[in-house]
């Protein structure tokens, strides 16, 4: 089994013939320390080498390509799963942070029309192991390439984390209690999967909730999103207040501005109407050109104007720099094009990430 899918009662059993405290060792070496079992210098040889054999620790993902924006704060990661799927993690390096956007499945059922994942279609669920092996690397990349730890998580990249609820709370409770990142830095998003907002909210897992909103109106939402013909408007603010009252967090709204389908004044009236009965603070996201989708991002004018009747309608919105679009950060593009360009075959070394940095 993947080291990333054993909890410490597994490795236990794994390692029964050796003392707790060298099971704890391997735990901590791993989580705390960032290394591969076979590789904590602490540990006997003998035990190092077994563990080499005996665990496939890192085997779940293997690097097929990556890309820097000019920068080198910003690296975006496709993953090759072991039965040949696909999924793709972005580490963004700011100042004060280091943020990981992180995959949940490999595809997307949802079938939002304007993203190049739910064109794709849905795999597979990503087990709880290879979420956080995407976290694994991505701290390792952080610490030896930026020397900042890895902060902040965004589940935004490929797939829907509430279609895949019990390996993504798995994982998240691991981010936390293992990986040490603060539950109040991590940010699951989502198209407003119902169900599952209300049973996050029982989890007492104080993370914040950003939600795919994109249009205002059922109609147009459906149309955009066309999960919303299954959880509309009304009951989905039912449910996200019921959320924030469970969890004291903030919700965040999150609208990819496509030019003449959803910038428009009647779209910020109606967006700051809904904002208002969350409470929500709103992110402006120019959308990246998508393949298979015709209409471009608004133009920076518009956006700045459309945040400009957001905020004096008393909302709260920011328009978000969009780090990604140099090396094409909107989920599921990378994916996309590599397919296109036909280079999956070329694999890369896990180590040879470093090389961007
Ligand atoms: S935008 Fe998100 S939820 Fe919608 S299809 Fe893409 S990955 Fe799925």
């Amino acid at each position: 089994m993947p080291f990333f899918d054993l909890n410490q009662a597994q490795l236990l059993e794994l390692l029964k013939d050796q003392p707790t405290y060298r099971v704890k060792q391997v735990w901590q070496g791993v989580y705390e320390g960032l290394e591969r079992p076979h590789e904590i210098t602490s540990l006997p040889k003998s035990l190092r080498e077994r563990m080499g054999q005996e665990m496939d620790f890192a085997l779940s993902l293997n690097p097929v390509d990556r890309v820097a924006a000019d920068d080198r704060r910003t690296i975006k990661v496709l993953w090759g799963l072991a039965d040949g799927r696909q999924v793709e993690s972005v580490l963004m390096a700011y100042s004060d942070r280091v943020t990981l956007c992180v995959s949940s499945q490999a595809g997307c059922a949802m079938g939002c029309v304007f993203c190049a994942t739910g064109q794709a279609g849905f795999f597979r669920h990503l087990t709880k192991g290879e979420i956080l092996e995407q976290v694994f690397h991505a701290s390792v990349l952080s610490k030896r390439g930026f020397g900042q730890r890895l902060s902040n998580l965004v589940f935004m990249g490929m797939g829907e984390p509430m279609a895949n609820y019990e390996n993504v709370v798995a994982a998240i409770r691991s981010i936390v209690n293992d990986f040490g990142v603060s539950a109040r830095h991590i940010t699951l998003s989502t198209v407003g999967i119902i169900p599952g907002i209300r049973r996050l909210a029982e989890e007492e897992l104080p993370i914040s909730l950003a939600v795919s909103i994109h249009a205002a109106n059922d109609e147009k939402r459906t149309r955009l999103v066309p999960m919303n013909a299954r959880y509309p408007l009304d009951d989905l603010v039912e449910a996200l207040t019921y959320y924030r009252s469970r969890s004291n967090r903030r919700i965040s709204f999150e609208w990819a501005m496509m030019a003449g389908i959803n910038d428009g004044l009647q779209d910020a009236i109606e967006l700051a109407a809904l904002a208002k009965r969350v409470g929500a603070h709103v992110n402006l996201i120019p959308l990246n050109p998508t393949p298979g989708w015709d209409y471009p991002g608004s133009a920076p004018e518009v956006v700045r104007e459309f945040r400009d009747q957001l905020t004096d309608s008393g909302i709260n919105a920011t328009i978000r720099a969009n780090r990604g679009n140099q090396i094409a950060a909107a989920c599921g593009q990378l994916q996309t094009q590599f397919s296109r360009r036909a280079r999956i075959s070329d694999r890369t070394d896990t180590q040879d990430l470093f090389r961007l940095v």
